[in-house]
C-alpha cells in the first residue's frame, strides 16, 4: 500500500478516534444529567431509568472496542504494519480499509473468524 494511502487512512483512524471521544463524553454528561435528575425528589425511580443507564453502558462497551481496534491499527501504522492481515500476512484490499480503516485482518480471514464464532455460539449438537 502507498505511503500516501497509509496517511489518508491513519488521518481518518485518528478523525474516528477523536469521534469516539467525544461521543463517550457526551454520553457521560447525559449519565451524569440522568442522575441528577435522580436525586430530584419529583423524579419518580424506575424502568425507565434503569433501561437508560444499562443502554448508555452498552455504548460504552462498543466504543472501547472500537477505541481498542483504533489504536491496534495505529501502533501498525508505526510499526510499517499497516494494510497487512495479521492472521494470514496478505495485503488487505485497500477497498476494505477504506470501509473499515481499523480492519487487521483480511476479508477472507474476518468471514472465517466470524464462522468460528458462530460455531462457538453455536449449542453443541447432540
Ligand atoms: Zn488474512
Amino acid at each position: 500500500m502507498r505511503a500516501r494511502e497509509v496517511e489518508h487512512l491513519r488521518t481518518e483512524l485518528l478523525r474516528q478516534r477523536r469521534t469516539i471521544i467525544e461521543t463517550a463524553r457526551r454520553a457521560q454528561t447525559e449519565l451524569d444529567a440522568l442522575r441528577g435528575a435522580e436525586r430530584d425528589p419529583e423524579f419518580e425511580e424506575g424502568a425507565q431509568s434503569e433501561h437508560e443507564q444499562y443502554t448508555l453502558s452498552l455504548l460504552g462497551e462498543a466504543q472501547r472496542h472500537q477505541l481498542a481496534m483504533i489504536d491496534a491499527a495505529l501502533t501498525r501504522v508505526e510499526a510499517g504494519e499497516y494494510g497487512v492481515c495479521v492472521d494470514c500476512e496478505a495485503e488487505i484490499d485497500p477497498k476494505r480499509l477504506r470501509v473499515l480503516p481499523f480492519a487487521l485482518v483480511c476479508t477472507e480471514c474476518a468471514t472465517r473468524r466470524e464462522r468460528g464464532l458462530l460455531a462457538e455460539l453455536e449449542e453443541p449438537t447432540s
